[in-house]
């Protein structure tokens, strides 16, 4: 199991050592893991982070012989090399570029199963939760820095709980924001559709029908902390029984689901295969587009003119493909595997007409190897961004979706210092991302693999 705590514990084997290194371990442990986010707060070393170069999500190009410093928790400097200041504490990173922490901005982190709908109905909400922050520090560990939640399969709010214990800072964890549930319709693709008439199950949605019920839920949503509002505007394609190319909710229910929540200044993602959907979830004024699988031109025109941002999440579909791990194995293969190729082009082509897309991996619960979410990049590369672009749909724009830009999303001054530090160079080789060799959270070394 991937829990923060043994993730150190495999590399030194307790069986081994003597009682005083046990003792000597376990202050280390206590100091690295609950101890020194408290210190830190305290602490006034300004730390000199030194790489090979600077991807600061803003620059065209990579900036050289530059070192970032960081105070407390923000970035107080970009300098030359032969500017550091001589109290600043150097952290060597030999062979590696810096660049802003990885924003992920569609994931679900307490889904712990490939047949997550039954997952959703096996586990309490605490396995759940205590899942999913485990997954958490380890996705924090592969460089994922922050983090909105699309809703999480889960009856109560328990990612909020997350949300709080990590900006708390009594664990470890990346930033979150979002929403606890997805809102489906009755039979949709939040619903569970394969039990009998006769059974009563809290489905992994919150499932809602008409304008009225839409506004509760939106209500109740923002009432138990949801800083964003995820809505099911079309069936999908791993749920059991509904259609992604049938739209879900009437344009009145779109209509009073947008007015409320932004009446209330949150905003809303749209769960959207079918292409009407698409189209009218972005006339109500949705702020981002999740997937978008059947987006066509009209669509591309519709989000330019809105502003609004595509989220297509492509490599889960890869992932899934010919898998056998899906109840609902064919239905995923038989929508994904036609559309893949004119998807790409026309993610390509959004992107070429000033679409923001954003990177969102929809893959990374509990069950998943954290290095594979950044896999995405390579897809969006593949649909025709540059690799610096994708970098950029993975930080800053990231960051603009969230309306975090002044605060995360690039290496600038007066930013929080969310940085990693990947090796070699992840412009020729972007599966440098699933890898990163140093990651700082919020001025904090959470990973140091170079040794200081
Ligand atoms: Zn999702």
């Amino acid at each position: 199991m991937k829990t923060f705590v043994t993730f150190k514990y495999e590399k030194v084997n307790m069986k081994h050592r003597s009682v005083n290194q046990r003792i000597t371990f376990i202050g280390f442990m206590l100091t690295v893991f609950w101890i020194s986010p408290l210190l830190y707060s305290e602490s006034t070393t300004t730390y000199a982070l030194v790489s090979d170069a600077v991807i600061d999500g803003i620059s065209a190009k990579v900036l050289k012989n530059k070192a970032v410093l960081v105070n407390r928790n923000v970035i107080t400097a970009v300098v030359n090399e032969s500017e550091i200041p001589p109290e600043a504490l150097t952290i060597d990173l030999p062979g590696t570029m810096l660049m802003p922490g990885m924003i992920n901005v569609h994931e679900h982190p307490m889904i712990y199963k490939h047949d997550y709908q039954n997952g959703h109905l096996e586990a309490s909400s605490a396995y759940k939760a205590l899942l999913g922050l485990s997954n958490l520090q380890n996705l924090l560990l592969a460089g994922w820095t922050t983090i909105r939640v699309m809703g999480d399969a889960d009856v109560f709010y328990a990612v909020q709980d997350l949300k709080r214990i990590i900006d708390e800072g009594v664990f470890s964890g990346p930033r979150l924001t979002g929403a606890a549930h997805y809102i489906s319709i009755t039979g949709g693709g939040g619903d569970i559709n394969y039990l009998s008439p006769e059974q009563h199950v809290i489905s992994d949605g919150l499932i809602v029908d008409g304008a009225d019920e839409i506004r509760k839920a939106i209500r109740k949503e923002i009432k138990y902390g949801s800083d964003w509002i995820k809505i099911m505007v079309t069936g999908a394609f791993m749920s059991v029984g509904d259609n992604p190319k049938n739209v879900s909710f009437s344009p009145e229910e779109l209509n009073a689901a947008v007015a409320e929540a932004n009446r209330q200044n949150v905003p809303v993602a749209a769960h959207a295969h079918a292409t009407e959907g698409i189209n009218q979830a972005i006339i109500a004024g949705v702020r981002s587009i999740e997937h978008g699988s059947f987006i066509n031109q009209k669509s591309i025109d519709l989000m330019v003119k809105h502003g609004t941002f595509l989220v297509p999440t492509i490599y889960v579909g890869d992932y899934y493909a010919h898998s056998g791990k899906l109840r609902e194995q064919t239905k995923n293969d038989e929508f994904y595997l036609s559309l893949r190729a004119s998807w790409l082009k026309l993610i390509g082509k959004a992107h070429l007409s000033g679409v923001k897309i954003a990177v969102g991996s929809d893959l990374c619960g509990p069950m998943i190897e954290s290095s594979v979410c950044a896999r995405e990049f390579a897809t969006l590369i593949e649909a025709g961004m540059s690799p610096m672009d994708a970098i950029k749909a993975g930080t800053i724009v990231g960051a603009e979706l969230l309306q975090w830009e002044d605060r995360i999303g690039s290496i600038e001054v007066g930013k929080l210092a969310d940085i990693i530090a990947v090796p070699g160079n992840p412009l020729e080789n972007i599966s440098a991302l699933e890898q990163p060799l140093f990651v700082m959270k919020n001025g904090q070394i959470i990973k140091n693999e170079l040794g200081q």
